[in-house]
């Protein structure tokens, strides 16, 4: 496919712009956390007074409703950029450790120090703040950046590059829009760090490309996160956290219950109050759910056909569709769908679903719903509905996740102290607050001696310096 940016001298282009910006780098390592504060805030302001346009552009690209904005693209960041400016003074100074007996005489402590050049690519899901937040954690931790928008959400990624173009100097900040081909470009550049967000294949694309540099990388991806339901759980509330999970943004969001292991015992009530749920959010008036103007739509017409072939292949192979299951291809229309009945041999139990669907599977034995989890890869969340610490406890012992939340769904995201992120399949290093200044820093080791040696060890080994090597061993 060709772009407007995949011109020929593409890549010489991009090498001047990395080379303004890795002359830069240094300049920004020095700045202090009152300037790396003012750059926030140029952030800040500018989301504040254009958060119509900003609005506006998620519902161009998909009907993403004003509300959805504010809850999944601005919520996050406003709660980033309220974090860092209270806590980077803190974050930038030197911490102390300890010291052991054998080195008295020495101090030891971490310097925060910033990668250099760093890459951003961003999804086209929440193409607002997953471009932007990472930037955010990039400018506290002293960096210069490149940010590559998704070329799936042409109008907010043409904000983006007019936001950061507005507010940035190019050898600080740079935006280049484009497609894979621009982004393979980029990932030829020797980067510091790269901060991936998007697909599990991709993601091994990027990594690969980060191997050539040996820059370092942090990948946010995706992957099938559960729900598991015990017989305990609160069925009405469980089923109206995951019908809001699986239906916000269309089901097109990392975190998003991808299916659902309910006991068979609470089988019938939760997909009824999925139902109920279904109505009340999006037709509660009696209308269809197409009318509602509180439900986006699925981005583009490939991810729309995906969908519509993983139901087609689920229900060919013996499933059922024991809700919704109405489309519109012209509208990229997909009602929020329960299936039943459904298997490993089917798409919908092997691939990520990213839209409105839930398959919903049962069980009787908990460990044969853990051995389902754990024969997949990791999840990026896993979800456990339970009134019953010990069970839920069981749970959390035998499986392994980036983030799990136990009765409620997705709510994690919005805790910008606990670190985000997924595991192996689901992603590579964390996100949020201290943990994404980490990921954009070098935790530089500083041991410092001010007083005494170690040179009555040195050699030659005689017996005096043996047994001192043997006394100190007690003390290291
Ligand atoms: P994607 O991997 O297709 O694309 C992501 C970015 O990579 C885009 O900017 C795209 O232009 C670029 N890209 C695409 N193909 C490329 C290639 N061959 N080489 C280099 N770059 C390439 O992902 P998407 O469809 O935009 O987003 C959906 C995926 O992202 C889902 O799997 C979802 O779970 C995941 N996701 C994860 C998180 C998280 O925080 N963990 C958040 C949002 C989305």
């Amino acid at each position: 496919m060709t772009t407007p940016f995949a011109k020929p001298d593409l890549r010489s282009d991009l090498q001047t712009a990395f080379d303004t910006q890795h002359r830069q780098a240094p300049q920004m390592a020095l700045t202090t956390a009152d300037q790396r504060i003012e750059r926030i805030r140029r952030i800040q302001t500018w989301v504040i007074t254009n958060e119509s346009a900003i609005q506006k552009a998620l519902y161009d690209d998909f009907r993403k409703p004003a509300s959805e904005v504010s809850i999944g693209e601005l919520m996050p960041l406003h709660a980033e950029i309220k974090h860092i400016i209270q806590h980077l003074k803190q974050w930038m100074k030197a911490q102390p450790l300890p010291t052991p007996l054998a080195l008295l005489g020495t101090k030891s402590y971490i310097r925060y120090e910033p990668k250099g050049n760093v890459l951003i690519i961003a999804p086209w899901n929440y193409p607002f703040v997953l471009a932007i937040k990472p930037l955010l954690s990039a400018i506290a931790a002293g960096n210069v950046a490149m940010v590559k928008p998704s070329e799936l959400t042409p109008h907010t990624s043409g904000l983006i590059k007019r936001m950061l173009t507005d507010l940035f100097l190019p050898e600080e900040v740079m935006v280049f829009e484009g497609d894979a081909d621009v982004a393979q470009s980029l990932l030829a550049l020797p980067f510091n760090h790269i901060f991936f967000t998007g697909s599990s294949a991709v993601g091994r694309i990027v990594m690969a490309a980060a191997a050539t540099h040996l820059a370092s990388v942090t990948l946010e991806l995706g992957g099938k996160s559960p729900a598991l339901i015990d017989a305990s759980a609160n069925v009405k509330l469980a089923a109206a956290q995951v019908a809001w999970g699986k239906c916000l943004n269309n089901g097109q969001t990392c975190i998003a219950p991808d299916y659902v292991l309910v006991h068979e015992s609470i089988k019938q009530p939760f997909v009824q109050a999925l139902q109920a749920n279904v109505t009340a959010m999006y037709s509660p008036d009696g209308k269809p759910v197409d009318t509602s103007d509180s439900y986006a739509r699925i981005v583009n017409t490939q991810h729309f056909e995906r969908i519509r072939a993983l139901i087609d292949d689920a229900v060919a192979k013996g499933a059922t569709v024991t809700l919704g299951g109405n489309l519109n291809a012209g509208q990229k229309f997909i009602e929020p769908t329960v299936l039943e009945g459904v298997t490993d041999t089917m798409r919908v139990m092997q691939e990520e679903i990213f839209g409105p669907v839930l398959p919903v599977l049962t069980y009787t034995n908990l460990d044969d719903a853990l051995q389902i989890i754990n024969q997949r890869e990791k999840p990026l969340a896993l979800y456990i509905q339970s009134r019953n610490r010990q069970t839920t406890q069981y749970i959390l012992d035998r499986t392994s996740a980036g983030n799990t939340v136990v009765n409620d769904t997705m709510v994690h995201f919005g805790n910008i102290e606990l670190p985000f992120g997924g595991v192996n399949h689901s992603g590579l290093g964390k996100s949020n607050g201290f943990f994404g200044f980490q990921a954009f820093s070098n935790q530089r080791g500083i041991m410092q001696r001010e007083f005494g040696t170690l040179k009555f060890i040195y050699p030659p080994y005689t017996d005096k310096v043996k047994k001192l090597i043997k006394y100190i061993l007690k003390y290291v």
